[in-house]
Order: structure tokens, then C-alpha cells, then sequence
């Protein structure tokens, strides 16, 4: 079997590779379908994997684990979309707990920070850097026409503010935009909570460095504020 880094996961295309859960799985369900979500990583990148439904029953990890996946399904649809690296377990696909170390990196050492100018598109990563510019600190969706707007949308909604900061990261070595795309980080970044999005004055996130964990796409998005 020809074995892959994460960092060579590409939205549809399959991928066999070996990785360590880096967290706690999560468990939730979407339109009546349970879904077990967990972040996984090597020495080379982190993505998300998901089991959807009836795949679910297969999932028997936790934090910590050396799984090895055979013919896992990064979505094709993610090529043009803002989302972030994944493998799906899907019917063909095969999993299973490692039990051999072989001395595969450990959690904090697949967490070690990196440079934004080393984490390639579709690809996670542990930043330290500044926040060196806010545009927004609240955001608006439209349910109805399923699209972020201004403050009145084209068909007339007044959607209510999101908490989701968007502005300039720069660690050095690199310059991109970023949004904080989770209202808790949000909260956690600023010390604020999400119904005073609109008031958040910009210079309390940009007068110290932030360590995120985020991925690239174009844009740099914040999942988890980690210091
Ligand atoms: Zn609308």
C-alpha cells in the first residue's frame, strides 16, 4: 500500500495514511444523521476526520490513538469551498488501531507550532503571530438567501450579528487574511461576549500574539484559540 503524508490530502482524492487522534472525539448530528468528528495529525499537517451515519459504528477511537486508514475520501467538494481539510470514513474505506508506535510523533509534537509561510493550502496548522489589522467584529447571514451580507440583506432580512472577527495575520514570515470562524473563539480571543460583537473595540486583539490553530484557505480561519 502506497502510504501518504496529511499534507498530501487533496479534496477528491483518496488517501492512505497513518495518524494520530489528537483530541477528544466529538459526537453531534446533522439533519438526523450522527456524525463522530475528531482531529487527527503526523509530522507533516492536522485535518479532521469524520465518520457520517451508518460509518459511525466503526468509530471505536480516542484521543491518543495510532490508527492507520486505507482508501479514506477527502470530499471532492471541498475544492472550491472554504472548508477545512477532512477524510471521510466511507464504506470502502478502512481503519483500524495501530497498536505498534514506531516512534510516530506524539500529540504535542503533531501540535508543534509552524510558520504560516510553511502550511500549504487545505492544510491545518498551530500559528503564533499578530492580529495586525480588524476589519469586522460581526458578521451577518442571510438564513433566506444562505450568504453573509451587510447589515440589511438584498431581500430585506436584518439577520442578527455572528461574532466573527475578520483582519490581517502576520507571523513574520508570512502576511494573510483572517476570519476567527467560531463565535466561542471569538469570546475567547476578545474576553467578550458574542451579543457585544458590534461594540468590540479592535486594539484588545492586536496589542499581544495569539497562538491559533486554523487552516488555509486563501484566507487563514481560526478554529481554537490556544493562548
Ligand atoms: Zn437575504
Amino acid at each position: 500500500m502506497n502510504k501518504s503524508k496529511l499534507r498530501e490530502l487533496k479534496p477528491g482524492r483518496e488517501i492512505s495514511t497513518t495518524v494520530r487522534i489528537l483530541k477528544e472525539p466529538q459526537h453531534s448530528s446533522f439533519k438526523g444523521k450522527e456524525i463522530v468528528k475528531a482531529k487527527i495529525g503526523d509530522d507533516s499537517s492536522i485535518a479532521n476526520l469524520v465518520a457520517w451515519d451508518k460509518q459511525t459504528c466503526r468509530w471505536v477511537f480516542r484521543m491518543g490513538d495510532l490508527i492507520e486508514i486505507e482508501r479514506g475520501e477527502c470530499p471532492r467538494s471541498h475544492k472550491d469551498a472554504y472548508s477545512p481539510p477532512t477524510i471521510n470514513i466511507s464504506a470502502h474505506t478502512v481503519v483500524r488501531k495501530k497498536e505498534k508506535q514506531g516512534g510516530f510523533p506524539s500529540i504535542q509534537e503533531c501540535m508543534s507550532k509552524r510558520f504560516l509561510a510553511e502550511i500549504p493550502d487545505y492544510s491545518y496548522g498551530v500559528v503564533r503571530g499578530f492580529i495586525t489589522q480588524v476589519y469586522k467584529t460581526a458578521s451577518y447571514y442571510c438564513v433566506d438567501c444562505k450568504k453573509f451580507t451587510d447589515e440589511m440583506c438584498d431581500c430585506g432580512n436584518f439577520p442578527d450579528p455572528l461574532f466573527r472577527i475578520t483582519g490581517v495575520f502576520a507571523d513574520g514570515t508570512d502576511t494573510v487574511p483572517l476570519t476567527i470562524i467560531s463565535e466561542e473563539a471569538a469570546e475567547t480571543l476578545t474576553g467578550e461576549k458574542r451579543g457585544d460583537a458590534k461594540k468590540i473595540d479592535p486594539k484588545i486583539v492586536m496589542d499581544r500574539p495569539h497562538t491559533f490553530l486554523g487552516y488555509r484557505r486563501e484566507r487563514f480561519y481560526v478554529e481554537e484559540v490556544m493562548e
